[in-house]
């Protein structure tokens, strides 16, 4: 494989794909494996998809370390429909506790809102989403359909990097967990989640493709009002193929879960990850507060990393001068302002490096 020649981009979604996955794609363009056909022109049920949707399901499910009692299911409209369809398949109309710890828990409560009785069982909103609240201190009602919590907030770069164990706080509701920025960038544990989803666009593939692990008992409970093609029981019961699937996203996504495996897995990933991180934090914390990152140490995300320069007048020069050297995508949300760069699996450790080299050297310019 020929060395990278494009610049790094810490877009946070939709994010940078592995270019081995994007040749190998390329490739694929006009004719799949000697079928004739793209595989963007291919029936999903005909056998060449058939075969390409099976291995990203068996892959992914061998990578992740998924129990059989859960389902894997391709579905769409991304993590922000997650939010209404969840409170649809197990709300039961009834109460739904959320950990609010950023943007899209946030996002999720209010959606959910729409389905359920929702109560903010703990929030980080007093120290502007710097914190994660501790679970020992959660207001969990006996009677909640579930708890939903965001294991890695995108926006404001606070990630859980261990999974509350509910029952230890004695509540029996399942945890729903909106993993979409960090999947596959560490093992899952399973036994605390009854159910997790994720967007594609930020750490597996194409916009379009949502991944939903949904463990077996929570199947058939939608309310009537949920759309068919959104009763995960439905969804389950036809291979994610009730309606037409995101066909070319799932494709693309089984690239990836192949790229992952020839990468040594999760846990090699997992290992870059932190080092990726390590690398990157650190320069921001030892640059004398020419770039302050605000949140706290212990849960500061792997992933998403938003920074500030110590004088915001400075911030177009920074993205300018990045972009000359090929580092793309660093301006930060609107919500927050500064700058924001996003490391996911794709990001190899010369990218975080090179972007290392640039704070830097516009701290020693600008200084
Ligand atoms: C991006 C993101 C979403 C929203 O995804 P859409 O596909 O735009 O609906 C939800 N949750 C998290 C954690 C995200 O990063």
């Amino acid at each position: 494989m020929p060395e990278a020649t494009r610049p790094y981009n810490f877009s946070a979604g939709p994010a940078t794909l592995p270019e081995p996955v994007l040749r190998r794609a390329a490739q694929e363009m006009l004719d799949w494996h000697g079928s004739g056909m793209g595989v963007m022109e291919m029936s999903h049920r005909g056998r060449e998809f058939v075969s390409i949707a099976e291995a990203a399901e068996s892959d992914l499910r061998q990578l992740l370390g998924v129990p059989a009692r859960f389902r894997i299911l391709f579905m769409q409209g991304g993590g922000l429909a997650e939010n209404a369809i969840v409170p649809m398949n197990l709300s039961r109309g009834g109460q739904v506790d959320v950990v609010v710890t950023g943007a899209w828990s946030q996002k999720s409560a209010r959606e959910a809102s729409r389905y359920a009785d929702v109560q903010v069982a703990a929030s980080n909103e007093a120290d502007g989403h710097t914190t994660l609240p501790t679970p020992a201190g959660w207001r969990l009602r006996t009677g909640a359909a579930y708890v939903h919590l965001c294991s890695n907030e995108t926006i404001h770069g606070v990630e859980f990097h261990q999974l509350p164990d509910l029952s230890a706080l004695g509540c029996d509701a399942p945890l729903v967990v909106d993993c979409s920025s960090h999947v596959l960038s560490r093992p899952m544990d399973w036994s605390r989640v009854g159910l997790a989803f994720a967007g594609a666009q930020k750490n597996i593939g194409p916009a379009g493709l949502t991944l939903v692990f949904v463990r077996e008992d929570l199947l058939g409970h939608a309310l009537p009002i949920c759309p068919s093609a959104f009763d995960y029981r439905t969804v389950a019961d036809n291979g994610s193929m009730f309606n037409t699937p995101p066909t070319y996203a799932i494709y693309i996504a089984g690239l990836v879960f192949q790229w992952i495996r020839d990468e040594g897995g999760v846990a090699a990933l997992e290992a870059r990850n932190i080092e990726k991180a390590r690398l990157l934090y650190d320069a921001i914390d030892g640059s004398g507060g020419f770039y302050v990152n605000r949140v706290a140490v212990d849960c500061r995300s792997r992933m998403n990393v938003p920074f500030f320069l110590h004088d915001d007048r400075l911030n177009d020069a920074f993205l300018a001068q990045a972009r000359e050297r090929g580092l793309l995508q660093l301006k930060g949300h609107k919500s927050v302002g500064g700058m924001r760069a996003s490391i996911y699996n794709a990001m190899p450790l010369r990218g975080v490096q090179a972007l290392v080299d640039h704070l830097r050297d516009f701290a020693r310019c600008h200084g």
